[in-house]
């Protein structure tokens, strides 16, 4: 058996699509705050956590997903 020095993700995996459509997929990879959680928690590959902050992106843009979540702790300009 093979000691995989590098473990594959989950969208690698295919058993999740990162696609802007589906909210609810990207939220799992969202703190309560609405924030993209860092790729050590994601626990996803460079190439599609990459992939993820944009599909977010683009799914805040058209409101599937808010960009502050239940409460903003600092206040932060743009
Ligand atoms: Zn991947």
């Amino acid at each position: 058996m093979y000691h995989r020095r590098k473990r594959k993700c989950r969208v690698c995996e295919q058993k999740l699509t990162l696609d802007y459509k589906r909210p609810a997929e990207l939220k799992q990879f969202m703190n309560r705050l609405g924030k993209i959680l860092p790729k050590r928690a994601t626990r996803l590959c460079a190439k599609h956590q990459r992939a993820l902050a944009l599909q977010i992106n683009r799914a805040r843009k058209i409101a599937l997903l808010p960009y502050v979540g239940e409460r903003e702790p600092m206040k932060m300009r743009r």
